[in-house]
């Protein structure tokens, strides 16, 4: 972070499956790369390889089957990507334990069998608990290793690899004092000093950056729309019955103010969370697990609240903008600092997105942000059986509340006044997480994991 955070808001909202960024997203791009790698040997050394082994460590092992990452990870070395990967194919891999599959390595074919696969979960000592090593094999030999880490959000590392150039941004900061400082230094609204970032950072035009949001704000929509209008049963053993299309069905219906206003947020970010659950195409916000925190309220403020197209690009740009420093100073990982890192920075970003949208000063919008994630502060992560349901689909719900709450608390009186600041409560999750048992950071050891409905 040499620069100043060099992060492009595309990083942090991407389009992939459900349900877990970490798990899903994360391993599905390292078995891209390693294939990608592989690739570079000469085309005599390849035809030797016979075998591709995958070891999955810490959080990857201990709930990667809930997640589907094993799903993912031969769904990357068949040459899926998140993106524009075809989700019924992927829900339906590894379905049948006995089918080989083929990967191509150019002209070369390797068998693949699910025990390629290996849950290994004991301790390990790698400085990331989503742990993933690819071996390309010949016979014992070893032609190709490479470790991965999955550090949250979708983002990956590779092991002895630099991470890839980006450009450098026009305005260099670390935290949101820096940003502030800014700001008021260069006397720039918020938004263009964050565009000229995004432009230097991703090379793209200022349309081009505007297209991409509009897809983005599109996906979101598309997803609250499905999640809405479908009902039935979650994927996995826990049997959990989707929620949200009874919800939008009952607060379309209502006259009460305050009652519908709840039940429509509720009912938008669960449908998101429900299809993300489902293992369909969502938006990392930031990650998987918190993807319906933010598309549930843009979806309320579009068709409820009638705020423009224009003002939901800026909005999510102002959203990223928490994410990257919470990314860069602490963690937006589940299995690195709880669910903090996840649904409450998820509420933060939409608190700061929810006040800029209603043309609140910077220093309201930092106070939002502060306020969702400090009531966050101590959250674990601990879903149920390693799935990405419970609690996850309701926090969402949860999460948007408190960021609209968050809001609400930061408009009134003199956010001057604000006692603690946005970069002391990142610090403060950063302790936290860090202090926090193993076993309530996706290790489905601990807290609700460990409950009854797991057996
Ligand atoms: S409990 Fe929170 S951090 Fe953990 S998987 Fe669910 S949403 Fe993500």
């Amino acid at each position: 972070m040499e620069n100043g955070i060099d992060t492009s808001v595309f990083d942090i909202f991407k389009i992939g499956p459900g349900p877990s960024s970490s798990h899903t997203i994360g391993p599905m791009k390292a078995a891209g790369h390693f294939i990608s790698s592989a690739l570079q040997l000469p085309v005599a050394e390849l035809g030797k390889a016979d075998k591709i082994e995958v070891t999955l460590y810490g959080s990857l092992a201990s709930t990667g089957k809930g997640h589907g990452t094993d799903k993912a990870v031969l769904a990357g070395l068949l040459g899926q990507k998140p993106e524009t990967c075809d989700t019924d194919l992927l829900l339906g891999l590894l379905a049948d334990p006995v089918k080989i599959y083929k990967l191509a390595l150019g002209r070369h074919k390797i068998a693949f069998r699910k025990e390629n696969i290996i849950f290994d979960g004991k301790e390990h000592s790698f400085p990331y608990q989503n742990t993933l090593i690819i071996k390309l094999k010949a016979g014992r030999k070893v032609m190709l290793g490479k470790i991965y880490y999955s550090i949250g959000g979708g983002f990956i590392r590779c092991e002895g690899e630099a991470e890839p150039e980006t450009g450098i941004p026009v305005f260099r900061y670390k935290n949101m004092t820096g940003l502030i400082r800014l700001v008021k230094k260069y006397d720039i609204p918020l938004v263009e000093l964050l565009m000229k970032n995004e432009s230097a950072v991703s090379g793209l035009s200022g349309d081009e950056i505007n297209a991409k949001l509009d897809k983005l704000i599109a996906v979101m929509e598309d997803s609250v729309n499905r999640g809405i209008h479908t009902e039935g049963i979650l994927p996995g053993p826990i049997g959990l019955h989707r929620k949200a299309a009874a919800f939008y069905n009952r607060a379309v219906h209502m006259h009460q103010d305050v009652d519908r206003f709840l039940s429509l947020l509720n009912a938008f970010s669960m449908a998101v969370s429900e299809e993300n659950a489902a293992g369909h195409k969502i938006i990392t916000a930031p990650t998987s697990g918190s993807a319906g925190v933010i598309p549930g309220i843009i979806y309320f403020l579009k068709n409820y609240h009638g705020v423009s197209q224009k003002l939901l690009r800026e909005g999510l740009t102002v959203a990223a903008a928490v994410a990257f420093i919470a990314r860069h100073n602490a963690s937006i990982s589940g299995a690195e600092v709880g669910c903090q890192g996840e649904i409450g920075v998820a509420a933060s970003m939409a608190a700061a997105m929810i006040s800029y949208v209603n043309g609140k000063p910077m220093d309201v919008i930092e106070a939002a942000a502060e306020i969702a994630l400090e009531h966050h502060l101590g959250m674990t992560c601990d879903p149920v059986g390693g799935f990405v349901q419970i609690p996850c689909i309701e926090r969402n719900a949860v999460g948007a509340v408190t960021a609209y709450n968050a809001y609400l608390l930061a408009s009134v009186g003199d956010p001057k006044k604000q006692k603690v600041n946005f970069d002391e409560v990142i610090e403060a999750m950063l302790e936290t997480g860090k202090g926090m048992s193993s076993e309530f950071k996706e290790t489905s050891k601990g807290g609700l994991a460990a409950c009854s409905l797991c057996g």
